[in-house]
């Protein structure tokens, strides 16, 4: 069996627990152990699928169709192993499948209670499918003491009770905070935290110290005593300029190490980390830069685009240059003229979206992008903007649009009622829920050869991520195609357009799925590393 690690965060969220569980199991891979990353989100909603990307990040989806919390990203990032629906469960999951059950008299008349039978639900979810790999990572989602994170505490405690000490590690992520006027970094808020933890019966055996600042001896002793571990064991857990050094940093701190002599292993290999200093030096020294306008809707917070932006840069890391990204709302658009805002960027980018507000302003990012032979990149509602665009301006559909946005004169993108996956039909309308009822997950499209993709991928046939209801309609791709925007990627009923190009443009694809989240810095996506490699192509044309 696996052995679990399992990751808390205290004091204050957003401390990076998900990119501390990423890069540690980053480290264990780079010692030749086989890893898997999971995420307890205490939060009731089912899945994330329906949260809204202000609130909580981008919904990140799996190969097998899941929403996801973002953290499953960084995992897949760090990792490169494909995170699965049964890597992130919620506490409306739980509750749910507790609740159906005892509908269906499994429980016998008993009273159904949290303890014991949610609790037995989180450790059946956290056991399941976890034989095949050494170590399994579990970071609990929210902060030590919050009310709705108290189940899954109490899960692990029972777990780490259990399975004992040679099957089970408790990592506890803190800050240590810098205090101005006093000009000290204090360690109270992590000793406040620790003992909380402890007081619901969780003894930490290594702590990572998330601080701006170096933790002199002194404080580490100091935190080591109060806090009831040795002083190796208190990691500090600097701030960096670039993630991916993360594994690196942490390797120096003896993280990895000590982890594993919590399990009373002392002959691992060290860590081949050659891919990740690859990466920082990269992303260190990059021989140039290029401008990237991403023009969409949820620019204020920067998680709600994370795949995109990270995948942004591995196409620089490809290309050996620095991606600057200039967020940009597209409502703009719809009131100042696209040229000011675009005529000194090297590429363009709209990526997926939801809903009415700021798609003209899109068509009018995309229709700059084309007539001006700016590199253009449409992802999903990009895509779908694309179409509308080109289906107005190239065909002269007055009217063109999408029916998520009303019902327009030219129908040029639409709900499908049924597409296959594998060999099942599925099925949707406009009264389904919003929960899951879309195309979701991996599909396989097939490229034509001879295509602009077809030579970026070095292939015919791929496999990639969707989350999407509306699809191109398929009875106006004659006409578009006529006008030069082609489909160069068919779903392989050929039922559904995959990915549209204008073979006769510097680089134009829009492409029907995500494949922002399936890049990696040491394997940039190809469409992401073509991209920026056109970018830096026109940058040297201005
Ligand atoms: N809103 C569009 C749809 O549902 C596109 C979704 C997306 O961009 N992910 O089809």
């Amino acid at each position: 069996m696996a052995r679990l690690i399992f990751i808390t965060g205290g004091v204050v969220s957003s401390l990076g627990k998900g990119l501390a569980s990423a890069a540690l199991g980053a480290l264990l891979q780079a010692r030749g152990y086989r890893v898997r990353l999971r995420k307890l989100d205490p939060y009731l909603n089912v899945d994330p699928g329906t949260m809204s990307p202000f609130q909580h990040g981008e919904v990140y989806v799996t190969d097998d169709g899941a929403e996801t919390d973002l953290d499953l990203g960084h995992y897949e990032r760090f990792t490169g192993v494909p995170s699965a629906q049964s890597d992130n469960i919620t506490s409306g999951r739980i509750y749910s499948r507790v609740i159906e059950k005892e509908r269906r008299g499994e429980y016998l008349g008993r009273t159904v209670q949290v303890i014991p039978h949610v609790t037995d639900m989180i450790k059946e979810f956290v056991l399941s499918g976890a034989d095949d790999v050494d170590f399994l990572l579990c970071e609990i989602g929210g902060t030590v003491g919050d009310i709705e994170g108290l189940p899954f505490f109490e899960a692990i405690r029972q777990l780490g009770n259990e399975l004992g000490h040679a099957s089970t590690c408790f990592v506890h992520l803190t800050l240590v905070p810098y205090i101005e006027t006093a000009g000290e970094l204090k360690t109270k808020p992590t000793q406040h935290s620790v003992k909380e933890l402890r007081g619901i019966g969780i003894q930490p055996d290594i702590l990572v110290c998330r601080s701006r600042y170096p933790i002199p001896d002194d404080e580490r002793r100091k935190i080591a005593l109060f806090c009831n571990v040795s002083p190796e064991r208190v990691i500090p857990g600097l701030d960096l300029s670039t993630i991916y050094e993360a594994p690196i940093r942490f390797h120096e701190q003896g993280f990895d190490t000590q982890v594993l002599a919590v399990f009373g292993i002392a002959d691992a290999p060290p860590p081949d980390l050659s891919q990740w200093k690859w990466v920082v030096d990269r992303v260190k020294n990059p021989e140039g830069e290029v401008k990237i306008a991403v023009v969409g809707k949820y620019m204020q917070v920067k998680d709600s685009y994370k795949s995109l932006s990270e995948a942004l840069a591995h196409g620089g890391l490809a290309n050996n240059v620095h991606v600057i990204m200039e967020w940009i709302d597209s409502e703009i658009f719809e009131r100042d003229d696209a040229a000011a805002f675009l005529e000194n960027v090297d590429g363009i980018l709209v990526p997926g979206g939801f809903g009415e507000r700021g798609t003209e302003g899109k068509i009018a990012a995309v229709k700059f992008a084309r007539e001006h032979n700016v590199p253009f990149f449409g992802i999903c509602y990009g895509l779908h903007m694309a179409v509308i665009e080109a289906a107005r301006d190239l065909a002269g559909l007055e009217g063109a649009g999408t029916t998520e946005v009303g019902s327009p004169r030219h129908p040029v993108i639409g709900l499908m009622t049924e597409w296959t996956k594998g060999n099942q039909l599925e099925l949707r309308d406009r009264g389904s829920d919003l929960g899951g009822t879309m195309r979701l997950g991996a599909y396989p499209a097939i490229l034509s050869p001879g295509s602009r993709v077809a030579e970026i991928y070095g292939t015919t046939e791929v496999s990639e991520r969707h989350r999407h209801r509306y699809e191109v309609n398929v009875g106006y791709v004659r006409q578009l195609g006529e006008q030069g925007l082609i489909v160069s990627g068919w779903s392989p009923d050929r039922r559904l357009p995959e990915i549209m190009e204008i073979p006769d443009h510097p680089w134009f694809i829009g492409v029907q799925f995500h494949p922002e989240l399936k890049s990696r810095p040491f394997d940039p996506h190809p469409l992401f590393a073509s991209f920026i490699a056109a970018a830096v192509h026109q940058s040297r044309l201005m």
